[in-house]
């Protein structure tokens, strides 16, 4: 018994002490580079943001070559998503990440990320990982808006035609693929 209650002991003063220390600042050395898919993007000055639930953390410029630095001190947000855009680049989901493996990662990314899929071959959603609500954009003539009943009966207007999402011409085509539920490209 008595080991037994000293593990215990430990393990909560553990987990409590976990939940009460302050978290220390990233210094994260990104490089974004080509998907050899898609080398159409430009990386140099390239606006990269990092984003926190709904709120914006950090946000940098690449240099000539793809890099960048960026600092920001993590709370209690379940993953953290990087984007990034620039001339003629749509705010474009690069990478979601659930923690940080030092106070200082070197982390690659990819414009546009390397797309998984599950064994069905559906495009999984880089944030939320699901199938169900990835759509492939149709980049073309003006969008197509339809209307459609979200589960509460409410009638929404939808950019997903025809099973794609709408993007309109002006944009350049890095993205490929729209998260319904998270509303990001990627
Ligand atoms: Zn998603």
């Amino acid at each position: 018994m008595r080991p037994y209650v000293i593990i215990s002991s430990l393990v909560i003063a553990a987990l409590f002490l976990g939940f009460n220390t302050p978290s220390n600042p990233v210094y994260i050395s990104g490089h974004i580079r080509h998907n050899p898919k898609d080398t159409s993007v430009f990386l140099a000055g390239l606006n990269v943001f990092v984003k926190g639930g709904t709120q914006i953390l950090a946000k940098t410029n690449t240099d000539k070559n793809g890099n960048f630095n960026l600092s920001f001190t993590p709370k209690d947000e379940k993953s953290f998503e990087f984007f990034c855009y620039g001339p003629g680049t749509d705010s474009i989901l690069i990478a979601s990440i659930k923690t940080f493996e030092s106070d200082t990662p070197e982390m690659i990314f990819y414009i546009p990320a390397h797309i998984k899929r599950n064994a069905l071959g559906n495009v999984k959603c880089l944030k939320c990982n699901k199938t169900d609500e990835v759509y492939p954009i149709r980049y073309g003539d003006a969008p197509i808006y339809t209307s459609r009943t979200t589960e509460s009966g409410e009638k929404v207007l939808s950019p997903i035609y025809k099973g794609k999402y709408q993007a309109g011409a002006c944009i350049v085509r890095t993205a490929k693929y729209y998260c319904d539920r998270d509303k990001v490209k990627f």
